[in-house]
């Protein structure tokens, strides 16, 4: 089973980040996360984006916005979840990702316009994947590939109504709604 993981996206922006933020939150529900957490603007359209991938595509992936991020995160430490805060001045990604538990929830921090200096405090890890300043989508790509064991191992998605069987030169999709309908 895959550990429970968590994304927390700092300070969105609804009209500058619409596009990153859905990428964010497809990238963390592909690569295993159960939860995707919105902060900064309410953005219903960015929630919506993930539920119906998650309505086509299966899995136990739910998302949620939060207007004050530092509550829920002090919340989510006392009740013994670890707080890996992505950035570029943290430790590097391959050091310390096997220091991290597994059997605790994790909550995974990205940061947006403006990370507040707090939490680097209250992070148990932070992580840096290279010391660049780059995406997002990237340092969450790649610290979670690590943390997870490799994408394969959140391939299956339950009660998926559609399914893509990896083909060398076309598109195979099978949906699973044809097959009830049909049996
Ligand atoms: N412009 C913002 C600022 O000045 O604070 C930062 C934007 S950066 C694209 C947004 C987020 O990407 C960061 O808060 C961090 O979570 C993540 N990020 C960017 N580069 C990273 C790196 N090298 N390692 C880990 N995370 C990184």
């Amino acid at each position: 089973m895959l550990p429970d993981a968590t994304v927390v996206r700092l300070g969105h922006r609804q009209q500058r980040d619409k596009r990153i933020t859905s990428h964010l939150g497809l990238t963390a529900r592909a690569l295993g996360a159960q939860h995707f957490v919105l902060c900064g603007d309410q953005d219903q359209n960015v929630l919506d984006t993930l539920d119906d991938v998650t309505n086509n595509f299966g899995g136990n992936f739910n998302s949620e916005h939060q207007s004050k991020p530092m509550k829920w995160l002090k919340r989510f430490a006392n009740d013994g979840g670890q707080i890996i805060h992505l950035t570029m001045y943290g430790q590097p990604y391959e050091e310390i990702t096997p220091e991290i538990p597994k059997d605790s929830p994790i909550a995974i921090v990205v940061g947006g316009a403006k990370v507040p200096g707090e939490i680097y405090k209250i992070a148990n890890f932070n992580v840096s994947v290279g010391n660049q300043p780059h995406s997002e989508v990237a340092a969450l790509a790649l610290f979670m590939a690590e943390y997870m064991g490799g994408v394969a191992g959140s391939e299956h998605f339950s009660d998926a109504k559609l399914e893509i069987k990896p083909h060398p030169s076309g598109k195979v999709v099978i949906d699973h709604t044809e097959d009830s309908d049909t049996s």
